[in-house]
């Protein structure tokens, strides 16, 4: 499969190349292949992307929102149709194994359901009045021309998850998608377009100009938006920038998940819990727990069971059947797996499982890294402090509940947080003590297009499907009226 770079920016409803005609490679991060090239915009491409999105706008924003959900609702059709190519190429751009990716593709889909129904549900309130010869209502109206920079890691649920309530909300949008992603973008919105998405409602710039493109997108006084998913050092810079024009700003950003397992708990059903939620996308998620703090009575028995459920991952290129990890993104994150490790290594850490890099099915070069358990990590280790996004479980022992939730709060980050324990009054004394936007008790999984994704401090401002995922896309009027 190759994909013709003409046919990668996306203006005004049509397919075309880059304005200056320069292209890049995409690769297959399990082989290095080159499996397609995109365009490479620039300034010049996204300029003519927001003029797009500003035309597009009046005419949108006055369509009905009955009009919008029935294109959300096909849109949603459609993804589920294609659920198995969209699956299969993400797969080959980046990476995750075929049944993340068949998931995955249902998660985006589930966006695109959820806004469907939300586009009807964008209410005004009345407010009385103390004055008798008055009256209040609000309207909600779409804030305008969005900005969307997307990541790699979800490489069509991230687009989904903010293009569909921007369409449900009546705006226009810009997307920049990551560099390494492109093919899934443009799948995402010739799907948009095939389910009758006008010309400028969604328009795309592929690049690997991530800051001339964000420069632009964020300079424009046009653009009344910035929605970002990615890491916090690029999202605190862009949301400063923006704060220049003042734009609504969401962003979503690192992680550093804590998941605590009570001594009331069992052990082995938390381990494999912990084994699913780390090891999935190869540890690349914002969700991924990042330390693990059990309590030293069942410490041995989750260690052992965690090990036990290590041992039987299979390492390898997701579109081979039976494997559940796929290789890392890029050399930068093999990298960091090895100072991460060699950092705890040095520092008393026990490397239980894995540790190192593996060679798969005779290729060389790439980036596949072994599932890895450290135990007897401690909070000096670099592993207690800075993101690990691939396959390692740091795991650390604890006594006393004070300190456990001191330890999990003691981060800049704060987006997911899982506790284990089947005292309830624990449960709800922890989750009301942990500073975190979203916290999993015994439950590996709190996501869902329906429920509020996003973090705190660090992590990021502003939520992302739920009912307050559209909020971020619209404006209130207030509208007094003398009688
Ligand atoms: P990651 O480390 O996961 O790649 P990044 O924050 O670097 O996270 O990337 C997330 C998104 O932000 C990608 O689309 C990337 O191209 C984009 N990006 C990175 N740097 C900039 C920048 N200076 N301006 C605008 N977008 C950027």
């Amino acid at each position: 499969m190759t994909q013709d770079p003409g046919r990668t920016i996306y203006v005004d409803g049509q397919w075309r190349p880059a304005d200056e005609g320069a292209t890049f490679a995409v690769t297959d991060p399990a082989t290095g292949e080159v499996i397609g090239q995109a365009a490479d915009g620039g300034r010049a491409d996204t300029e003519a992307a927001i003029a797009a999105a500003d035309r597009a706008l009046p005419a949108w924003s006055g369509t009905t929102a009955y009009q919008r959900a029935a294109v959300l609702a096909r849109a949603d059709t459609l993804m589920r149709e294609r659920r198995g190519e969209l699956a299969a190429l993400m797969t080959r751009e980046q990476g995750k194994p075929l049944k993340a990716s068949m998931n995955e593709v249902a998660y985006a889909a589930d966006f695109l359901a959820w806004f469907a129904e939300e586009a009807k549900r964008i209410g005004g309130v009345t407010i009385p009045s103390a004055r008798a010869d008055q009256r209040f209502v609000t309207m909600r109206q779409p804030v305008g021309v969005v900005a969307a920079i997307t990541p790699w890691n979800y490489p069509i649920s991230m687009l989904t998850r903010k293009l569909a309530p921007a369409i449900a909300a009546g705006c226009t949008s810009v997307l920049k998608p990551a560099d390494q992603t492109p093919l899934c973008a443009v799948a995402t919105v010739q799907l948009l377009a095939d389910a009758g998405v006008p010309a400028g409602v969604v328009n795309m710039v592929t690049t690997t100009h991530a800051a001339e493109v964000g420069d632009t997108l964020l300079e424009s006084p046009v653009v009344r938006k910035l929605t970002f998913t990615g890491s916090t050092a690029v999202g605190k810079m862009l949301a400063a920038k923006a704060g220049a024009t003042l734009k609504r700003v969401s962003v979503e950003l690192g992680g550093h998940a804590p998941f605590i397992v009570f001594p009331d708990a069992d052990p082995v059903r938390a381990a494999k819990g912990a084994a699913l939620v780390k090891f999935l996308n190869t540890g690349q998620a914002c969700i991924s727990p990042n330390r693990i703090y059990v309590h030293r009575s069942i410490y041995d028995t989750f260690v052992a069971t965690l090990e036990q459920r290590i041992a039987a991952l299979r390492v390898g290129r997701g579109d081979h059947d039976g494997v559940s990890i796929g290789p890392l993104i890029d050399e930068p994150a093999v990298a960091k797996m090895e100072a991460q490790v060699v950092d705890a290594r040095t520092k008393g850490a026990r490397v239980v499982a894995g540790g190192e890099r593996v060679q798969v099915d005779g290729l060389d070069g790439t980036t596949f890294f072994a599932p890895t358990l450290l135990a007897d990590v401690t909070p000096e280790m670099l592993i207690s402090r800075e993101e690990t996004f691939g396959p390692i479980a740091a795991v650390t022992p604890f006594e006393d509940e004070d300190e456990v939730v001191a330890r999990a709060n003691d981060t800049e980050y704060g987006l997911a947080a899982y506790v284990y324990t089947n005292d309830l009054s624990t449960a709800i004394r922890v989750t009301e003590k942990l500073r975190f936007g979203m916290v999993g008790v015994n439950d590996i999984n709190p996501t869902s297009a329906a429920a509020p994704f996003g973090g705190v401090k660090a992590s990021g401002l502003g939520r992302e499907g739920g009912y307050e995922g559209i909020d971020e896309y619209l404006d209130t009027k207030l509208v007094g009226i003398s009688i």
